[in-house]
């Protein structure tokens, strides 16, 4: 089953206009010189930077996403951003449920699955993270982590068009921390089992599940071409056009 590789940026709470934009011709350019990418591109910069990243794409195969979103149309939601408004300023894309909204605003499954249906609703697709924390690993428990957060997390009427979902170790976040190719590829597959479970095997055939967690360039050809790895959710090396870019070319795209 070929699944097309996704190449994912998030930029976090990161860039003031200026270095937004260049940013995002940076990697417009680098895209491309690839010519005929094999792989999908994504960035997902802060709200403040939609609306001219959006503009700084125009043309290139890049989509825009944002990195996350209220799950109520409109309404009284002081300082919340709805789905429809992030469609609205040309975003296809919201990831939902990282692990960094899930410890710092307390996001619970219910609610990621929450916002993930009013985002399927309007036409975005979503990235939904998971992912072990390291006193989870050490416990042996990552696998059945991962398993759960599918479970509660992730809509029953998803499929591989509107979801995407990243596997992040909380442990490999920013740490330039990797788990070994082994480990990455046993909860990606277990990840691929719980979703033909949840989903029918046929979505979870095509679904991409992307790992996420101190991707570089020179790391990304071994993470890249493990069998149930579809590409990469990529932090800090995201803000560097070039270093993006080399992930999706090192990952043979
Ligand atoms: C992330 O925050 O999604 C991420 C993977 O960050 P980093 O690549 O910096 O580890």
């Amino acid at each position: 089953m070929a699944r097309k590789k996704l190449i994912a940026g998030n930029w976090k709470m990161n860039g003031l206009l200026a270095d937004g934009v260049e940013l995002a011709k940076n990697v417009v350019l680098q895209v491309k010189a690839m010519g005929k990418p094999q792989c999908e591109f994504l960035v997902c910069p802060p709200f403040t930077l939609l609306t001219s990243v959006k503009k700084a794409l125009r043309g290139a195969k890049v989509a825009l996403g944002a990195q996350d979103c209220h799950m109520a149309e409109k309404g009284a939601h002081t300082g919340d951003i709805s789905p429809l408004m992030l469609k609205d300023l040309g975003c296809t894309y919201v990831i939902l449920g990282h692990s960094e909204r899930r410890a710092d605003h307390g996001e619970t499954d219910e609610l990621v699955r929450a916002k993930a249906e009013a985002a399927h609703k309007v036409g975005l697709k979503t990235v939904i993270c998971i992912g072990e924390t390291l006193a989870q690993r050490d416990a042996g428990k990552a696998v059945e982590v991962c398993r759960n957060q599918i479970l509660g997390s992730v809509p029953a009427d998803s499929n591989a068009t509107d979801t995407v979902i990243a596997y992040e170790p909380v442990w490999a976040i920013g740490t330039g921390k990797v788990p070994t190719t082994a480990d990455v590829e046993e909860v990606h597959a277990a990840v691929r089992k719980v979703l033909a479970q949840k989903l029918g095997k046929s979505v979870a055939n095509k679904m991409r599940i992307l790992y996420g967690g101190s991707v570089k360039p020179g790391n990304a050809k071994e993470l890249l071409s493990l069998p149930d790895v579809d590409g990469a959710l990529i932090g800090g090396a995201s803000l560097k056009a070039e270093d993006f870019v080399a992930i999706a070319k090192n990952g043979t795209c």
